[in-house]
């Protein structure tokens, strides 16, 4: 799949769309989920354009990596949830039910999140 630059999470990289900003450095941008899932439900994206997870883990430089995973752990201890712990979670493509075709990181937290995964209703 390539990347489509006009996706939602493009255009708030681009300053096009707000978000409600929570960090930010070179290699990421973290911002809160519109529609949040847990008291702490933060979206965390690189800059570069990856689609998802596995465009990033097999394109992305180890700059880019090492810098990402940074931000998403900075992220969480920003938030307030590490001492507690939280969930992280990426969604990728169909089966992944994927929404955003820019990789993002979910960081929920913030209440006790439950098992990992239900059984999907449809
Ligand atoms: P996905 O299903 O792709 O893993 O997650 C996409 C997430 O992006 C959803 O949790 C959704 O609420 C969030 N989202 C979609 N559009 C926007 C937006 O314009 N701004 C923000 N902050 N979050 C969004």
């Amino acid at each position: 799949m390539s990347y489509d630059d006009q996706n939602i999470f493009a255009k708030i990289l681009r300053g096009e769309i707000p978000c409600d900003k929570v960090f930010e450095d070179d290699h990421c941008l973290a911002f809160n989920d519109i529609s949040p899932q847990a008291p702490t439900h933060v979206l965390v994206i690189p800059k570069g354009p990856y689609v998802s997870f596995d465009d990033f883990h097999a394109n992305a430089t180890d700059a880019e990596i090492v810098g990402f995973v940074r931000g998403v752990g900075t992220v969480a201890r920003m938030c307030g949830i590490a001492d507690d712990g939280y969930r992280i979670l990426s969604n990728i493509g169909t089966n992944g039910f994927q929404e955003v075709p820019h990789l993002h990181v979910h960081v929920v937290g913030g209440r006790h999140m439950g098992r990992m995964l239900s059984k999907p209703r449809d």
